[in-house]
Formats: structure tokens, C-alpha cells, sequence
């Protein structure tokens, strides 16, 4: 078991789910206690598809007495104030106190829901993120944002509420279906292009391994990615600054996201092919460095361009996004090798272009 540790964030990195427990104990200065000497009560929380895939192998390191199980449907419909309601009265029920433990196991929905529960039952209570997508491995579970949607209005209502730890089993990536690990890989991706440009020499040396899924290249991976999101979050926990680079891709893969109704990762990528577009055209950086990320993404599948909606639409929506301030779109562009920046002075029609390119 591997630990990335900081004043706000613990990570625990494994190939499977048996050091949970030491975990817990190392979190709690303890040694071989039980959970149930540590909680009064544990409520874990999943996905129809990670109960099939995962949750019984959780369950049986976890050796834990009071223990119940919630199961939410798979997919964003769980993100919900309906879904949020039903856990809630499933804790009271199950009799949790501000002594119980809730844990997530799951991708980012499972996430996302089970800590914005935790931070509001009973004022807020203990809370474990255990991901199992690629994407919450290396992104959602590290951070401390929790929350859901309203209607088709994405994380409104939500709170920062870090967890007592994040535990990554690798090896849950298994059974992952190929759609959601390529959609996780987009932000792999991206880490290299906003923080450690050498990462992403390694992404395309390695990527047989990394498709195949080999504990090594996954662990590798996927640690790299929980460093940096760790590092990015102990330096800016509530986005003021540093954090926004995390948004590199997301304003403009937003538009494409809403509209095209695909995945997250795919919109991301396409996203970041606008953002290097852009920078191209204003000389911010080369050929040569665009040429690298168009690479990546063939290597790994990942999509930079989308079909459909209007050049003026995306804008439109790329422009409701809670990340701008006063109605400026802001947005990152890469700047040089494993760098980005933001700018704010990017005018309408230079977007569309960027837009209509992407097409
Ligand atoms: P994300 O993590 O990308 O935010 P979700 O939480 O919706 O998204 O997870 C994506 C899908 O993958 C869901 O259908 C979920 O049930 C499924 N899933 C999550 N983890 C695993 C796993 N380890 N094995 C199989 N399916 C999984
Ligand atoms: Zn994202």
C-alpha cells in the first residue's frame, strides 16, 4: 500500500481492497482495531453495476458487524435531490449517529451523491471515498467536492466536504467497461498538458500496457494523476487559483458536452483540441506541440472533434458556465510544454472559429 499525504488530502493506492482496514487504523493513529471498534455503524453506498463487479469483494475485507448497503441505479439520474432524499431516510433508518462512517464505493455519481450526504446528515459525518472508475480514481474522489444536479443543471448544489480518505484499488479497473476507462484517459491526458509535460512521453511509451490494464502501468498512472490533483488541491482547496488549471478543456468541452449528450471524457478531449487550437493561432505555442497532443489522443481513442450543434449554440453555453465571473469566458490555453494559462480576453468570434474548426 502506497500513502500521498498532505495537509488536506490521504491517499491510499493498492492493487486490492484488503489494507483497508490498516488504512482506517493509520487515518485514526490506531492499530488493528476493527471498523466497528472505530464507527458505531457503516453505511456503504454503490451502483447496481459495482455491486456486481466490486462491492462483494469490498464487503469481505471490510469484516465489518453493523454494516448496510445502499444501492443507487447506475448513471447521472442518481445525482439527484430525489436519490439524495432516499439515503438520507436510509441512514436515519439504518439508525446512523455522528458516530457512523459513511463509505462510497463507486465511480463519480456514487461519489458526488455520498458526500454531499455525509456533509449533511446530522451536520456532517464520517465520509470514505473508495472510487472505481478511472476517472474518479484520478479526478472526483480527491478534492472534496461533493454535490448534485438540479434538473439538467450539473453540481449547483453541492459542498466542499473533504473525505477521511480516499482508498484507490487499482485493480477495480478491471472490470471497468473500455468507454468509461477511455473516458477517464482524457483526463489522464490532461494532467500531462497542464502539469508534467514528461508524463505524457510516458502515456504514449507505455500505452500497450496502460490498454491492457497492467497493475503496473495503472498503478503508475493513476498515482501520478492523485499527486498532482492532490498537490493542485493542498495549494487552492476552494478554487481561487491554481485550481482553475484543472479546468483546462472543461469550458469549451462544457458547450459540446450539454449539447452532444456525450460522455464527459469526450467532451474534455475535445475540449482541450479547442483550447490548443486557440493557442496555435495566437502563437502561444507550435506545431510540433499540437502535433503531440493529437497523438495522445489517437493513441488512446479519445475524440477531438464533435458533430451537430450550431457553432453559436456551444458558445452560448460554454458562456452559462459557473466558472466565469461577470459573464467573461474564461478560459485555459496551454502555454508552453506541461503548462497552462488563463486568459479572459478571447472575443466571440474568435470562439465560434475555434468552434466551427472543431467540427
Ligand atoms: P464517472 O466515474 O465517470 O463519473 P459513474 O459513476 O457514472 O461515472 O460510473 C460510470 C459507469 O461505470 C457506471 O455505469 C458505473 O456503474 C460503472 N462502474 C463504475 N466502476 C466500475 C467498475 N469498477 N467495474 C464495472 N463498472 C463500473
Ligand atoms: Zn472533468
Amino acid at each position: 500500500m502506497e500513502k500521498i499525504e498532505n495537509k488536506v488530502c490521504s491517499i491510499f493506492l493498492d492493487e486490492n481492497y484488503r489494507s483497508f482496514t490498516k488504512a482506517l487504523n493509520q487515518v485514526n493513529s490506531t492499530t488493528d482495531k476493527n471498523i466497528n471498534e472505530i464507527y458505531d455503524r457503516v453505511l456503504v453506498i454503490s451502483d447496481e453495476n459495482v455491486y456486481k463487479t466490486q462491492l462483494h469483494k469490498f464487503i469481505d475485507s471490510l469484516n465489518a458487524k453493523f454494516v448496510s448497503e445502499y444501492i443507487v441505479p447506475a448513471g447521472e439520474e442518481s445525482k439527484c435531490i430525489d436519490t439524495f432524499q432516499k439515503v438520507l431516510e436510509h441512514a436515519l433508518k439504518a439508525g446512523l449517529t455522528r458516530k457512523s462512517l459513511i463509505i462510497a464505493v463507486g465511480g463519480g455519481v456514487v461519489g458526488d451523491l455520498s458526500g454531499y450526504v455525509a456533509a449533511s446528515y446530522m451536520r456532517g459525518i464520517d465520509f470514505v471515498q473508495v472510487p472505481t472508475t478511472l476517472l474518479a480514481q484520478v479526478d472526483s474522489s480527491i478534492g472534496g467536492k461533493t454535490g448534485i444536479n438540479l434538473g439538467t443543471y450539473k453540481n449547483v448544489v453541492g459542498a466542499f466536504y473533504q473525505p477521511k480518505f480516499t482508498f484507490i484499488n487499482v485493480s477495480a479497473l478491471r472490470t471497468l467497461p473500455d468507454s468509461e476507462f477511455r473516458n477517464g484517459m482524457s483526463e489522464v491526458v490532461k494532467y500531462g498538458f497542464i502539469y508534467d509535460y514528461e508524463f505524457i512521453d510516458y502515456l504514449l511509451e507505455n500505452s500497450d500496457d496502460i490498454l491492457d490494464k497492467r497493475d503496473s502501468a495503472l498503478r503508475y498512472i493513476v498515482k501520478k494523476c492523485a499527486e498532482i490533483k492532490a498537490h493542485v488541491v493542498e495549494v487552492d482547496e476552494k478554487e481561487g487559483g491554481l485550481r482553475k488549471i484543472l479546468n483546462f478543456g472543461h469550458t469549451f468541452g462544457h458547450g459540446v458536452e450539454k449539447l452532444c449528450h456525450i460522455a464527459h471524457g469526450e467532451a474534455v478531449s475535445i475540449g482541450m483540441n479547442m483550447a490548443f487550437k486557440l493557442s496555435l493561432k495566437r502563437n502561444l505555442i507550435n506545431e510540433e506541440y499540437y502535433n503531440k497532443f493529437l497523438q495522445v489522443c489517437e493513441k488512446f481513442n479519445l475524440p477531438t472533434e464533435f458533430e451537430g450543434p450550431e457553432e453559436h449554440e456551444v458558445l452560448s453555453i460554454m458562456k452559462t458556465d459557473k466558472k466565469n465571473s461577470f459573464s467573461k469566458v474564461n478560459m485555459m490555453l496551454p502555454v508552453e510544454h506541461g503548462k497552462v494559462d488563463l486568459f479572459n480576453d478571447v472575443d466571440d468570434e474568435t470562439i465560434l472559429e475555434i468552434i466551427k474548426e472543431c467540427k
